[in-house]
């Protein structure tokens, strides 16, 4: 009998951490990979944003703050969501968190009990299931696939709500697949919640990285039943560069988040306080680097995405924001490798073609999406092209 608790029994690992570790350890041996692994960007914090933390630093600002953050931080959030988002909220109305996973895992904690269902659509982030799991709660997962562009139709939204429908979440521009959901389901959604009184987890993390004439929707915006029922969930680490930093924020009812300052009281108390003049920095100061970023990431878009099509046995959508593709590789199965093993899942093919070809990519099983496997590009265009030739290279060999 293990003397763990049920709790971290039942607790998954991290694929993406898993699939990074072993590529670190084929690296450490002298091998040459390419990683596609990576969930972060690729680009260094911006500078001013780093003098912001090195002048707290000098300046003695490296005690205990409030636990939901320095006021500063919490009204320049509040102006920021007012600017980008159309949204009217006050510092009360907002905690600020150890990165965004923290800001989930809190508002997890505070609002889900045993026997609450919680939908989550399928390509889902890794952690949401888990999260909600730790909370007590039910995750129901909506399947969707590359055949609705990876987003719910209106239809299977109203059949995975039932009575215990808790919250469901929303992540538009999406991580895996970078799917954007249209305007009329995030609408529906909307309707749901507010005619069902559940509510929206929307994590709007990628918000800044949105490609072509798409429309980032923010679904608080859409009016103010659906507004008391939404968690706006952003952060500093996709937007600025600053996943080390480990900043995340929500806004929401003030009674949820007085829970989840509660909550971080007993837990993690504050985020690092240099940490949070850096955010600062980062949400008032220059955003001009951001159109820069947007642009070389959709240049790296285009190129992986005519790549992997060009391989017979990859079919892979344009995403619409965020700086992964999710390629499907179910064609692939039933061929079978130089070593004499035949392909059965996405988990085979990113094992083989971190065998054969030392490219690292994360299978889609992680994310709720066996048929599938995760590809950043958040790398250079030369490690795209070296890469999508090694693939193209491991397929022409299977048999
Ligand atoms: C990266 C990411 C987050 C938050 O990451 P933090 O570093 O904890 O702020 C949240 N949701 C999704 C979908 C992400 O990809």
């Amino acid at each position: 009998m293990s003397r763990l608790s049920p709790r971290a029994l039942n607790c998954a690992p991290s694929p993406t951490l898993a699939i990074t570790a072993k590529a670190n350890q084929l690296k450490a041996d002298g091998h040459d990979v390419l990683g596609f692994g990576a969930g972060e960007p690729d680009f260094d914090t911006p500078q001013h944003i780093k003098d912001a933390a090195i002048d707290a630093l000098a300046k003695g600002k490296t005690k205990y703050t409030p636990s939901a953050g320095i006021p500063e931080l919490r009204k320049a959030i509040c102006e920021k969501l007012k600017t980008d988002n159309g949204l009217d909220y006050a510092p009360g109305n907002v905690i600020v968190s150890c990165g965004g996973k923290h800001t989930l895992y809190n508002i997890f904690q505070a609002m889900v009990s045993e026997g609450d269902e919680v939908v989550i659509p399928a390509p889902y982030w890794v952690s949401y299931p888990e999260q909600v799991k730790l909370a007590d709660g039910t995750p129901v997962i909506l399947q969707t696939t590359d055949e609705t562009n990876f987003a719910p139709t209106i239809d299977q939204l109203k059949a995975a709500i039932t009575p215990k429908t808790k919250i469901v979440v929303l992540n538009s521009p999406s991580n895996p697949t970078g799917a954007m959901w249209p305007r009329a389901t995030i609408e529906a959604l909307a309707e749901l919640a507010i005619q069902h009184d559940f509510y929206v987890i929307s994590d709007e993390i990628y918000e800044k990285i949105v490609y072509d004439a798409n429309e980032f929707i923010s679904i608080a915006a859409l009016g103010p039943e659906i507004k008391k029922r939404t968690f706006t969930v952003n952060g500093m680490s996709k937007a600025y560069s600053m996943t080390g930093w480990r900043l995340g924020y929500v806004a929401a009812e003030a009674e949820y988040v007085g829970a989840m300052n509660r909550l971080q009281d007993q837990s993690t108390s504050n985020p690092t306080s240099i940490a949070q003049w850096a955010g600062l920095a980062a949400l008032t100061g220059d955003q001009s680097f951001l159109a820069e970023w947007c642009t070389e990431f959709d240049a790296r878009r285009k190129l992986i995405v005519a790549g992997l099509n060009g391989i017979d046995g990859l079919s892979c959508l344009m995403p619409e924001g965020a700086f992964y593709v999710f390629p499907k590789v179910s064609a692939l199965y039933g061929k079978t490798t130089p070593e004499g093993k035949t392909l059965q899942s996405g988990d085979d093919v990113a094992d083989y073609l971190l065998a054969t070809q030392k490219v690292a990519v994360v299978p889609g099983s992680g994310f709720g999406a066996d048929d599938y496997v995760r590809l950043s590009y958040a790398t250079s265009r030369a490690t795209i092209e070296k890469g999508v030739a090694r693939i193209a290279e491991a397929v022409a060999a299977l048999k």
